[in-house]
Formats: C-alpha cells, sequence, structure tokens
C-alpha cells in the first residue's frame, strides 16, 4: 500500500491510555479527567434526548448555541460576532482544526507550526496537501522566537498555526506574543489558525491573549474552542469555531461532508448551560489547584516540574536522573512504576528529546495523591 502517512503510527494517546489500562497504571497520559461533570449539564442532555431532540441538527450547528457562543464571545474578548456567519459548531478541536486545513489548504501552501505540537497539526496539514514547516520551541521557556518565524514566510506561507495556552508545555501567550503575531500575520497576509481550547484554564493571575480581542488580527484568524475541555467531557467530542464570514463559508464547505453536523442533545443542553457565566467562570482557579495539589503531591521526587502557566498539564524533566530516552522512560514508569504520561518528543517533528514527560492534573486529588506517592520513590 502506498501509505499517505508512510511515517505515522497510532496517535500517542491511544498507545499510553492502552499501555495504562493494560499494565493498570494510573493514567496521567492522555488529557481527559476522572472527575464527574457537573450533573445539571448530564440532566438537560438527558432532557434534550427524553424531549426528542434526536435527528440531525443544523449543518452549521443549533441556531440557539451559536448565539450564546456569540454572547460569550461578546462577553469574553468584547468582540462582536454574527451567529449565523460567524460561528460553526464542530465535533471537537479535531474536526474543527481538520475541517479547516481541508477548506482552506491548497496543494503546495506552507503551513507554520510550533513544536511541541498537538499531535493532529502535522498530519491534518499533509492530507490537505501542504506543507507543515516546523519551528522548534525550546525548554523551559517554550517561548517563540518572532524573527525566526519571519525568517521562515515566503511566498508559499499561507497560514500560522498557534495554540495557546499551550500543550504539552502549558506555556501562554504574553502581550508581545499577540502583537508580533498580528504584525506579521497583517505584513504577510497570513491566515492565523488559533488553537485555543484551554483559553480558560490559565493561572497565576495571567491574562489569556486571544486573536478575537484584535480587531486587526481577527479580520485574518481563525479561533478554535473545545467544550471538552471546558465542561470536562472530553468524551463528548464538540467545540466551535469563530471565524469572519468569507472563511467561514469555505470552512463549512469542508465541515458538512466531514461530519455534516453535531450531534443534536448535547447542542441544546449547552445551548441552556452556557447562558450562566458561573459554568465556566472559575476554570483557571478551580485546575490552579489542581496544578499546586498535583505539585505539592509530587514535592520530593527526582523528577523536576518546568513552569506551567496553563493547560491541564505538567511537565516533568527526569534529566537528572536518566539518558534514556522519553519514549522508553514513559514506558519503563507505565510497566514498572504504574504511572503512564505521554513522552514529549512525539510533540516534536524531528523527534527532539529534551527528557520530558508530559502529566495530566485534570484529576481527583486522590489519584494525583496516589501518583505522588509513585513520583516521589523515582
Ligand atoms: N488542540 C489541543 C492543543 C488539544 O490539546 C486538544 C485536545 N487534546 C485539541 C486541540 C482537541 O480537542 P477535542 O478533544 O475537542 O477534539
Ligand atoms: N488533547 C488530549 C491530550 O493532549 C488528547 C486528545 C486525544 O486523545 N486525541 O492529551
Amino acid at each position: 500500500m502506498h501509505s499517505k502517512l508512510p511515517d505515522v503510527g497510532t496517535t500517542i494517546f491511544a498507545v499510553m491510555s492502552k499501555m495504562a489500562v493494560e499494565n493498570n497504571a494510573i493514567n496521567l497520559s492522555q488529557g481527559f479527567p476522572d472527575f464527574p461533570l457537573d450533573s445539571k449539564l448530564v440532566n438537560l442532555v438527558s432532557k434534550a434526548m427524553q424531549e426528542g431532540h434526536n435527528q440531525y441538527a443544523p449543518m452549521p450547528g443549533l441556531p440557539a448555541l451559536r448565539q450564546v457562543i456569540a454572547q460569550v464571545v461578546q462577553n469574553t474578548y468584547q468582540k462582536s460576532v454574527d451567529a449565523d456567519t460567524e460561528v460553526t459548531v464542530t465535533a471537537g478541536g479535531t474536526q474543527a482544526l481538520f475541517s479547516i486545513l481541508q477548506a482552506l489548504v491548497h496543494t503546495g501552501d506552507e503551513v507554520i507550526v510550533f513544536d511541541p505540537a498537538y499531535d493532529s497539526y502535522n498530519p491534518a496539514i499533509r492530507l490537505s496537501g501542504g506543507v507543515p514547516i516546523h519551528i522548534n520551541l525550546k525548554a523551559p521557556s517554550f517561548s517563540i522566537d518572532w524573527q525566526e518565524v519571519e525568517a521562515k514566510i515566503n511566498a508559499r506561507t499561507k497560514i500560522i498555526m498557534v495554540n495557546t495556552p499551550h500543550n504539552p508545555s502549558g506555556a501562554v501567550f504574553t502581550e508581545k506574543d499577540i502583537q508580533e503575531l498580528e504584525r506579521i500575520a497583517l505584513k504577510h497576509n497570513l491566515i492565523v489558525l488559533s488553537d485555543e481550547v484551554y483559553e480558560r484554564i490559565i493561572f497565576d493571575n495571567k491574562k489569556h491573549y486571544s486573536v478575537l480581542e484584535r480587531p486587526a488580527l481577527a479580520n485574518n484568524s481563525i479561533a478554535v474552542f473545545s467544550f471538552g475541555k471546558t465542561f470536562h467531557a472530553t468524551g463528548w467530542k464538540i467545540g466551535y469555531v469563530v471565524a469572519p464570514a468569507a472563511l467561514t463559508k469555505e470552512i463549512r464547505k469542508a465541515h458538512q461532508f466531514i461530519v455534516f453536523s453535531v450531534n443534536t442533545p448535547i447542542q441544546v443542553a449547552l445551548a441552556e448551560y452556557m447562558k450562566t457565566p458561573e459554568h465556566y467562570n472559575s476554570l483557571g482557579k478551580f485546575y490552579q489547584q489542581k496544578r499546586d495539589q498535583f505539585l505539592s503531591f509530587i514535592k520530593g521526587s527526582s523528577l523536576q516540574p518546568l513552569s506551567c502557566y496553563g493547560s491541564y498539564f505538567q511537565l516533568l524533566s527526569y534529566e537528572g536522573i536518566s539518558k534514556k530516552g522519553d519514549m522508553a522512560m514513559a514506558e519503563e514508569l507505565t510497566i514498572q512504576h504504574k504511572i503512564a504520561s505521554i513522552p514529549v518528543s512525539v510533540f516534536y517533528q524531528d523527534k527532539s528529546d529534551n527528557k520530558l514527560l508530559r502529566f495530566c492534573f485534570a484529576k481527583q486529588d486522590e489519584t494525583m495523591e496516589k501518583a505522588g506517592e509513585i513520583l516521589r520513590k523515582i
């Protein structure tokens, strides 16, 4: 078989979660909460099903949900968006990114990606006929050198993908980052594809700099969000895209033939649930406590934490204790020590191995306490 993605195996999230189950290990690898979501939201979904909201939703998403999203965007980013022409409900952030790239990338177009990157970016760009141009961000700060970015831009560059708060590093954009992004995008007429799925999971009084807040940048930008992250329901695979009408029109051309529309009862439920800002406003505070709990539980471990300002991932360095590759280290921790993590080298196209492992702290305190007990002995 002449593979379209010869170098691609099974995603690391499937690999490590399976390894965790097979070895009865605590699974801090794939990012998902192990605590229940708000029963109010579950009840709203159940009610929607019982009331008969079980057939196809409109292709771009339920109007009531798109209206609430537009309102939330207005309240959060002071950006007025048209619910009919600028908001599209998707089957999670992953499908959103895929549909956007399918819709906009022509064969040979270059797309700038910062590594370490969420693992769907590179294959999604290539399946759309594009050429990913990877720029490595270095530990411990994972900050972007915008001069380096500008040096990579040429006539074929079409899109620049950014992700803040950043998976896996927990780095977040500064005001200078968003200013530089705007300057470069406007100067070179690039589309910015901004993955903001962790928009509300940000700590230490840092501010989330969304592309939606800056009018000139927003004109050239597509922002991607995920309800899975915000409402502790990653298995629901539902999110949305905010983009100017002309881009939205193109994105929907792909979206309609990838999923057509997203499941109806959850859209009905979210349209109601999202009307209450308390349902999402304190997410940063909630996860900051989780991060701090995790850090306190691992105190004394020889694995060293890096700074984490957002997302629900904590990087730990094992540089001081082993020269092993990070995949081998993650395997050893899962099989022998019964704790699963993600090796960060998989997020680098060139497999840069900085002896870092990613641990998810979207977990109950008792899960993290057990994880801490193990990690303190390492
Ligand atoms: N982007 C990033 C950076 C992510 O971490 C994730 C989820 N791991 C996604 C996109 C995809 O989100 P979803 O689960 O809604 O597809
Ligand atoms: N976003 C999650 C993570 O980074 C997992 C997504 C997935 O399993 N595809 O762990």
